[in-house]
Parts: C-alpha cells; sequence; structure tokens
C-alpha cells in the first residue's frame, strides 16, 4: 500500500512538472526562485516584487530544516509546487510536514497544493476565513486550506526546531502571522513588511492602513533577540530595517492624516505627501494607493 503511494506521489510529482513547464517554462530561470542559507537549518526561496509580472514568482519562502522534517513558510503563486520541491531538495532530503501561511494572498499560497495532502497546513484563525473565500480554495482545493489556526500566539517544535508563531493584530489583511526562530534570532515577516515602499493594504481582507503602524510597532515592542529579518518580498535584511520600515507607515499615516485635518482632498494629498526625502532608499512607486486607501479609512 505504501509503496503505490509513493509511487502514485512521484507520478503526480512528474505530471505537476510537465503541466507547470507548459504553462510557465521560463519559471526555472527566474531570479525569485534560487535558494539561499539564511542562518543555519533556515534557508529563503527568494521571492520577488510584483513590478514586472512577467518574471514574478511570489513571496519569499521560509524553508525551515528540521529533525523531524521541513517547515515551508509561504507557497508562491500557482504552478510553483515543483520549483520549490526541487529547491528544497538542493538543500535536504527530508519530507516537508509543515506549511506555515503569512495571509491570504495567492503570492503567498498559491502552491499549497504542490505539497502532499499528508502535510500540516497552519495559518492565523482570520486568515483561513479569508482563504475559504479564494477560488484556489473551493471544491477540491479546500483540501489545502488551513489544517492548524490559532489566536494570539502559538510555538510549533522546540529546541533548533523552535518556531514561535505571533498575530498582532489587523495591517496588510486582517490574519498577519510574523514567525520567529528563537534559535536563530530570525524573524519571518510575510508581508507586514514586505519592501522598502509605501505598503499594500489590503481592505477587503480586513487590512488597514490606519492599524498597520500600530500592530507593527507591536511586533517591534514585543519580539527579543531577532537581528536578522525575511521580508515578503526583498532580500533578508536586519532588525533596524524592519523599524525603519514600521517608521515610515507611522510617518506616512501621520502626513496623510494631517492632510484631511487641513481640509484637503485625496488628490491634493496625493500631491503634497512626500516622504522621500526623510526615506531616500524607498521608493515611492505605492505611496499613492496607500495615501487613497488610508484617506478613505480616516474619519
Ligand atoms: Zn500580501
Amino acid at each position: 500500500m505504501a509503496r503505490t503511494r509513493i509511487l502514485a506521489a512521484l507520478v503526480t510529482v512528474g505530471l505537476l512538472s510537465v503541466g507547470a513547464a507548459a504553462w510557465q517554462p521560463s519559471q526555472g530561470a527566474i531570479d525569485g526562485a534560487t535558494i539561499e542559507q539564511v542562518k543555519g537549518n533556515l534557508y529563503v526561496i527568494k521571492g520577488n516584487t510584483p513590478v514586472d509580472r512577467s518574471v514574478f514568482s511570489g513571496g519569499n519562502v521560509g524553508v525551515f530544516v528540521m529533525d523531524r522534517g521541513v517547515a515551508v513558510v509561504d507557497t508562491k503563486l500557482p504552478g510553483w509546487g515543483p520549483t520549490l520541491l526541487e529547491r528544497i531538495r538542493e538543500v535536504t532530503n527530508k519530507p516537508v510536514v509543515t506549511i506555515i501561511n503569512t495571509h491570504t494572498h495567492g503570492d503567498h499560497v498559491g502552491s499549497n497544493d504542490g505539497f502532499p495532502d499528508s502535510v500540516n497546513i497552519v495559518a492565523h484563525a482570520n486568515t483561513k476565513a479569508n482563504m475559504e473565500r479564494m477560488e484556489n480554495f473551493q471544491g477540491d482545493g479546500a483540501a489545502f486550506l488551513p489544517d492548524q489556526v490559532y489566536e494570539d500566539r502559538l510555538t510549533l517544535g522546540s529546541g533548533a526546531d523552535q518556531m514561535d508563531l505571533y498575530y498582532f493584530g489587523v495591517g496588510h489583511t486582517s490574519g498577519d502571522t510574523f514567525i520567529v526562530y528563537p534559535a536563530l534570532g530570525v524573524m519571518q515577516t510575510g508581508d507586514m513588511f514586505p519592501w522598502r515602499d509605501a505598503p499594500f493594504l489590503d481592505v477587503n481582507n480586513g487590512g488597514s492602513g490606519v492599524a498597520l503602524p500600530e500592530t507593527l510597532g507591536r511586533a517591534v515592542d514585543t519580539i527579543d533577540g531577532v537581528d536578522t529579518v525575511v521580508p515578503g518580498h526583498i532580500p533578508v535584511t536586519t532588525w533596524e530595517s524592519l523599524q525603519e520600515f514600521q517608521r515610515f507607515t507611522a510617518d506616512l499615516l501621520a502626513a496623510v492624516r494631517q492632510a484631511k485635518q487641513n481640509g484637503q482632498t485625496a488628490d491634493q494629498a496625493v500631491v503634497g505627501v512626500d516622504l522621500s526625502s526623510r526615506y531616500p532608499e524607498y521608493n515611492s512607486t505605492r505611496v499613492e494607493a496607500a495615501i487613497r486607501v488610508i484617506y478613505d479609512e480616516l474619519p
């Protein structure tokens, strides 16, 4: 019985590879898919940003090699399962036993179905509720919804294999998880810290630009002993970069609030709010969209 199932799994993986190759022939060459060591038993399969859709793979994927198997944090866009498995095989032969989805977006949960049914999928309760509304998870796809949810904090494993999952409140969506690897001093933020630019505020999934700076502030104040951060989409960076992003979101909120109090329209706020001198290394491609969301949220 077991041998039949293994054979079936191998055939399935083979078919998936062919299927994925047929419609995404260039994905192996995309810079967003190489695996790199972060520290110790933690690796990242690199993500990129959705600025150029033709080479977009999705977010950064954490690969945490534990004693009993591999935990994968986020699964990129649909169709990336075979590539993720290939990259994981570059560093370990252990099976994937856990998936953690940081939040509901398709570039972070898209290839949950690229892994065996037996994998334990973990997410915040609000993220499971958000995922239940996604097309990918209807019908047979429901098998790849989270099996395990939590509300405030959840610890998985111990010692070198410990992962602490934290929920600090609404921000990018209503269910964003921060994952701390305490033995390594590393934290993975999902899209609560996606890039150096204004945040994407997904109000349709319970996100909020008014709540985001406070939620990030709680993360910064609560978490101890982290020096290395795996953001949602950009390369691995420092704790100070996360602190800087928190300040950026707080400054953006304060500037939009001030503009609205001064009687400006949203269009005027878009023209007038400019943080580029304070944050010279930040892009501004997403600032207008964020300003408009925050403006609508404010009373
Ligand atoms: Zn996202």
